[in-house]
């Protein structure tokens, strides 16, 4: 069996026309949604996923505006920033791109970000709506696997999803957002014994881990959906996911490739979390 493959690219495409009409909504009524990014330090893989997601904003007019910190930059003079932003109502989202140098505490930064203009989804009321399954912004890495799943109609009430990673950007939201789906959920950690027992039994994998090709066929139930988050350089410098593509598509029902899979969704959902934050903005006068 081949699997089908999960094309995130016209995911993508789809889920900005849809935001097209949306923002245009909101420009007949005098609303240009708007949304702040901050880089500090100079990371260049930072410097890169920043650039992008300005040039998606002008894509989709969106307004941006990108804050260029040298990475000594006081954390009190983020803080003030955040804040300035907060209170800016052209602004409808900040966005402050990780990691921040080691002086800033990166849970204080994140902290001071209004909630409503958390186009992140990484502060902890955010993180709290979520789990309350209450109105928020829902990181974008994960809101995106959704979409792709809810794209390719997979189905999620009573099926055993594993997600394999547990960070609060990632792995737990995503659990947090399968459950919500009515899917009998399991976490798998570095600290799982027999990750392989657990990932043949699941109908939906979902792999967020960092390691190059960790997900192998041989551990995936045939039929399964596979979805591959990680983003690696294997020994050759080749861009690889968590899953060895190769014998996973052999094996699996559906499967996201790297890259073009849930990559170009999380830029995407960033621009949705904007214009729903302008929309709400909007509506509440
Ligand atoms: P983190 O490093 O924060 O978390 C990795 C998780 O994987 C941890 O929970 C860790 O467990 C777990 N883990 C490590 N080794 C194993 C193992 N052998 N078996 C099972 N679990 C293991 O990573 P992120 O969640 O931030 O990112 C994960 C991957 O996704 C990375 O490749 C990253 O580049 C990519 N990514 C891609 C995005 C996109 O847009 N496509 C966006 C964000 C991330 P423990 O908690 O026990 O240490």
């Amino acid at each position: 069996m081949t699997a089908v493959i999960m094309d995130g690219v016209a995911v993508s495409k789809e889920v900005r026309g849809r935001l097209a009409a949306r923002v245009a909504a909101l420009v007949a009524k005098g609303v240009r949604p708007g949304l702040a990014v901050m880089l500090v330090g100079d990371n260049p893989a930072s410097r890169v996923y920043v650039r992008n997601k300005v040039k998606a904003c002008a894509e989709a007019g969106i307004h941006s505006v990108m804050d260029e910190y040298p990475a000594d930059t006081s954390a009190a003079d983020v803080l003030a920033r955040i804040r300035a932003l907060n209170a800016d109502p052209s602004i409808h989202g900040i966005l402050v791109q990780l990691p921040l140098p080691p002086h800033i505490d990166v849970d204080d930064v994140l902290a001071a970000i209004a909630p409503e203009k958390d186009v992140d989804g990484f502060h902890v009321e955010s993180l709290g709506a979520l789990m309350a399954g209450k109105p928020g912004f829902q990181p974008c890495t994960p809101h995106g696997v959704m979409e792709i799943l809810d794209h390719y109609q997979v189905p999620l009430a009573g099926r055993n999803a594993v997600v394999v990673g547990r960070s609060n950007i990632v792995g737990k939201p995503m659990a947090l957002m399968l459950l919500g789906r009515d899917a009998t959920v399991t976490i798998c950690t570095s600290k799982t014994r027999d990750l392989a027992a657990h990932t043949r039994a699941a109908d939906i994998v979902v792999v967020a881990v960092g390691r190059p090709r960790l997900l192998t066929g041989d551990m995936v139930k045939p039929g399964a959906v596979v979805v591959d988050v990680g983003i690696n350089r294997d020994a050759d410098g080749k861009l690889v996911g968590d899953v060895d593509f190769d014998s996973v598509k052999e094996v699996s029902g559906f499967v996201t490739p790297v890259p073009g899979g849930v990559g170009p969704m999380t830029i995407t959902m960033l621009l949705a979390n904007a214009v729903t934050s302008a929309e709400r903005a909007a509506a509440a006068g």
